[in-house]
């Protein structure tokens, strides 16, 4: 990995920084300056994320991942695979990515939902996989929002966009910028990262409700501000109560126990095989 692309230590690092912002109970106002006491690894984070998550960008990579033709692969062995991206020289405080998944699954399955919100919660972070393919972090994790029309102002670190070359694309500069009013969010290109890929690994297997915590995990502008409501249709605002409700499993289940993996396992084979292939697409 090129440091100057991987500001991070480690890639949990984005979703701490996230965890903090929308503590539970924590006002709005208290969460809008991010000047003081934010790492400045995740500043600097933001700023590579924000200068070149473009148009141009974010087409290319769905072309390039779009075809999904990387070696087969089961979710088992992609958790494990995704699981040699923690670096141990740190291991009080990361959880490593298997474990992070497992502890949102067994939440939402302590809740009694339904077999394929439990998935969801499994998979739902596979897509960081991108890293593992030599993808900069600012192109797998970090708040995701539209490209292609003016950027909400509720999206964290936005005067850094002054530095995206989108801003000097008046067609990309209007409030629908090349979208229309409620075109629905099928139709919007969103940042580049782990959310658009495992939604379109998992897409032809899960419901439209799974599909939507995948695909929109990130999007925190929407989910958790309510930013570019004009760009959603009635379909988009619906599943996005679902979206929510995931959300809290995302950002409260962590460093809660420690999982007992091989004793979770046979379960988890077993949802796993109910949805999904021996081997999928990625
Ligand atoms: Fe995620
Ligand atoms: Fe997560």
């Amino acid at each position: 990995m090129q440091p100057a692309n991987n500001p991070l230590p480690h890639l949990d690092d984005w979703d701490d920084f996230v965890k903090s912002r929308y503590q539970e109970g924590r006002a709005e106002s208290e969460y809008r300056d991010h000047s003081t006491d934010t790492h400045p690894c995740v500043t600097e984070f933001y700023r590579l994320n924000h200068r070149f998550q473009t148009v141009d960008f974010v087409l290319a990579k769905e072309k390039e991942y779009g075809s999904l033709s990387r070696s087969p692969q089961g979710v088992w062995s992609a958790m494990e695979y995704l699981n040699t991206l923690i670096d141990d020289s740190d291991p009080d405080t990361d959880v490593p990515q298997l474990e992070h998944l497992l502890q949102t699954s067994e939440a939402i399955r302590k809740d009694g939902c339904p077999r394929w919100f439990v998935l969801a919660g499994l998979v739902h972070d596979l897509g960081k996989l991108l890293c593992l393919y030599g993808e900069p972090q600012w192109a797998v994790v970090g708040d995701t929002f539209p490209v292609g029309c003016a950027w909400a102002g509720d999206i964290v670190f936005r005067p850094f966009f002054e530095a995206n070359p989108d801003s000097g694309v008046p067609e990309y500069q209007t409030r629908l910028g090349i979208y229309s009013e409620n075109c629905g969010l099928d139709q919007v290109h969103l940042a580049w990262g782990h959310d658009e890929y495992i939604y379109r690994v998992m897409r032809p297997y899960l419901p439209a409700e799974a599909l939507y915590m995948l695909r929109y995990h990130s999007f925190y502008p929407a989910h958790q501000h309510g930013a570019y409501d004009y760009l959603m249709n009635g379909d988009d605002r619906k599943m996005f109560e679902w979206v929510r409700k995931f959300s809290k499993y995302d950002l409260y289940s962590k460093g809660g126990e420690r999982p007992d993996v091989p004793a979770l396992r046979p379960y988890y084979e077993d949802l796993i095989a109910e949805f999904l292939p021996a081997e999928l697409a990625w």
